[in-house]
């Protein structure tokens, strides 16, 4: 089957050149430059990566922007009193604290000190509640960055059978009610996890696979329907001797093998990562526009 590759670098860009022109048009008029400020502690490779395509994703957008660096024994108390600093700060209309922290630290208790007016990860209680019933809310930058490329591409969900592969708080659940709602994918959906007996027929019967476990290569061809779509947000560093890097990102999904029996699928890298980065940058914007909230 001749498969479409739906190309999330392609579509970052273009979206991210429309945010540019926006917040020139916002500056041209008198109004302020959306400036989000991003909260690193430690040095996880991974996640330096991540922040600093996030403070270049805010140069190409026009944006402004601030990276505050702490060693990974900062204390509970410093990084919560950074939080605070940055929630009085008029300056800033948006910030997030890269994801993981260092195991002393309470993630949660910081997602929770984060004003949700300011909360452009969209991970605060009161924004996924919001976006769990439909109210105008931050989103978790990949499920919407997700529903966004499946909507560019013309991809339809609505009525369709669609399977998400794991469950967790910044990807899976989101999805989820993303998927099913009315006013966002209106399609049939299941969750799968790691103890879902029948994940293979499942599978089998969807029309759109969301898969986001972290396990790669598990997505083989017996699990797949022909004309399905496929989403991989897999992106799990393996060993890989021919990178100067000495790894490469390889995604949830055997692409080579499921490939010719979709009708779309996403590639690793250049499919889900780059709309991930680039919806972040959509939510700077709606939180400098004060778009959700006063
Ligand atoms: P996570 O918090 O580790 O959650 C993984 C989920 O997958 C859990 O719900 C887990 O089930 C389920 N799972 C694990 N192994 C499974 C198996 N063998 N069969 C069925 N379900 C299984 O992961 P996450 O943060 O959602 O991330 C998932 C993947 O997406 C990772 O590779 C991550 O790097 C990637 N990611 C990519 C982006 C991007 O922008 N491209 C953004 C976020 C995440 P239980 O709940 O039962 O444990």
């Amino acid at each position: 089957m001749e498969y479409s590759l739906i190309d999330g670098k392609a579509t970052a860009a273009a979206i991210k050149a429309e945010i540019k022109q926006q917040v020139e048009a916002i500056v041209a008029a008198g109004g302020k430059r959306p400036h989000l400020a991003a909260v690193l502690v430690g040095h996880d490779g991974g996640s330096e990566t991540y922040v600093n395509n996030k403070v270049r994703a805010c140069a190409e957008c026009g944006f402004e922007s601030t990276l505050i660096r702490f060693e990974a024994d900062v204390t509970e108390e410093e990084l919560l009193a950074c939080v605070d600093r940055l929630n009085r700060d008029a300056s800033v209309d948006g910030f997030i604290v890269q994801l993981p922290l260092p195991r002393h630290i309470a993630e949660q208790k910081v997602i929770e000190a984060i004003d949700y007016r300011k909360d452009v990860d969209g991970f605060h209680p009161i924004n996924v509640g919001r976006m769990a019933i439909g109210l105008p809310a931050f989103v978790s930058a990949t499920p919407k960055g997700i529903l966004t490329l499946l909507q560019r591409y013309g991809v339809q969900t609505s009525g369709k059978k669609c399977v998400i592969l794991g469950r967790s708080n910044i990807v899976g659940k989101p999805m989820a009610q993303l998927m099913m709602q009315k006013e966002g994918g209106d399609a049939t959906v299941t969750v799968c996890h790691s103890h879902s007996p029948q994940l293979k027929d499942e599978c089998r019967q969807a029309d759109i696979i969301i898969a986001a476990i972290g396990r790669p290569d598990f997505v083989t061809a017996d699990m797949v329907k022909p004309g399905a779509v496929i989403i991989d947000v897999g992106t799990t560093r393996v060993p890989d001797a021919t990178r100067k890097s000495g790894f490469r990102l390889n995604g949830d999904v055997k692409f080579d093998e499921v490939a010719p029996l979709c009708t779309a699928i996403t590639p690793v890298p250049g499919g889900v990562g780059p709309m991930t980065i680039c919806m972040l940058m959509q939510n700077t914007l709606a939180a400098g526009r004060h778009e959700y909230y006063d």
